[in-house]
C-alpha cells in the first residue's frame, strides 16, 4: 500500500483499531515477526520507511528497533484480500527477536526460515569447525580454489545431465551446485542475501 490505497484499510474489526501485521524478510522470506497497527503507526511507518506498530504492552506507538537499533527498514507494504491485516517486507538491520535471533518465530532455525536460508547458516557454522569434523569445514580448510573448482565440476555435471534429458541426476546436481554455490561465497565471506539483493536490483 502507499499513502493513497491506505484509506482503504479496514481498521474497524477489531474493536481496538488494531490490525494485525506480520513482518517477512524482503529478500529471503524469513518470516520475522507479527505486531499490531493502528492507523497511526501504519502512517508513521509510510512516513519514516522504518517498521512501526502499536505496542499492547507500551500503550503507544513503537519503533522496532528504537532502543536496541535493530530497525526493520521498510520496503514495501501490502494489504491482505479484504484489508484487514498487513505484511510488511522489511530489511532487518540486527537480529529482530529481542532474544537476539533472526526470527521471533525460531531459534537459529526452524519453519519461519526458508531452506536455503537455513543450509547457508548450517555452511557458516562449519567456518570455524575442525577440517575433519565434516566435508563442509574440509573444504573451507582447503581455500576459495577448491570451493571454486566444485562449482566448475557442478555446473558441468549439471549442464551434461540437462542435455542428456536425465531429468534425476540433473535435480541432483542442482542441488551439488546450490550448495558448493553457498560454500563458495562464504569462503568469501559473502551470503546469499547479497545474491538476493543483486537479482532485487535487476526486478526494478
Ligand atoms: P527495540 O524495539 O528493538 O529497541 O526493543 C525495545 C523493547 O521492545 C525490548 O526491550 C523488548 O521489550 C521489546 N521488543 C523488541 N523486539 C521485540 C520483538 N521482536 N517482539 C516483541 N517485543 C520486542
Ligand atoms: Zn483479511
Ligand atoms: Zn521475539
Ligand atoms: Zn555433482
Amino acid at each position: 500500500i502507499n499513502s493513497s490505497t491506505r484509506s482503504q484499510l479496514d481498521f474497524s474489526k477489531a474493536s481496538d483499531g488494531l490490525i494485525p501485521a506480520i513482518v517477512q524478510h524482503a529478500l529471503s522470506g524469513e518470516v520475522l515477526m507479527q505486531g499490531f497497527m493502528n492507523a497511526a503507526a501504519v502512517d508513521k511507518t509510510l512516513e519514516t520507511a522504518q517498521v512501526t506498530f502499536y505496542s499492547r504492552s507500551k500503550e503507544r506507538l513503537w519503533t522496532k528497533g528504537e532502543a536496541s537499533g535493530h530497525v526493520l527498514q521498510l520496503v514495501s507494504l501490502h494489504t491482505d484480500c479484504d484489508a484487514d491485516s498487513l505484511l510488511a517486507l522489511a530489511l532487518p538491520q540486527g537480529p529482530t527477536c529481542h532474544l537476539g535471533t533472526r526470527s521471533c518465530f525460531s531459534s537459529t532455525s526452524g519453519a519461519a526460515v526458508p531452506l536455503l536460508q537455513q543450509l547457508n547458516d548450517t555452511i557458516a557454522s562449519r567456518k570455524s569447525a575442525a577440517p575433519e569434523s565434516s566435508y563442509t569445514a574440509r573444504l573451507f580448510a582447503e581455500g576459495t580454489k577448491r570451493a571454486a573448482q566444485k562449482v566448475g565440476e557442478e555446473g558441468v555435471e549439471v549442464a551434461l545431465a540437462a542435455c542428456a534429458g536425465d531429468d534425476r541426476e540433473l535435480l541432483n546436481e542442482s542441488a551439488d551446485l546450490l550448495y558448493h554455490l553457498l560454500v563458495v561465497l562464504e569462503s568469501r565471506d559473502l551470503s546469499l542475501n547479497q545474491v538476493l539483493e543483486v537479482l532485487r536490483q535487476r526486478q526494478s
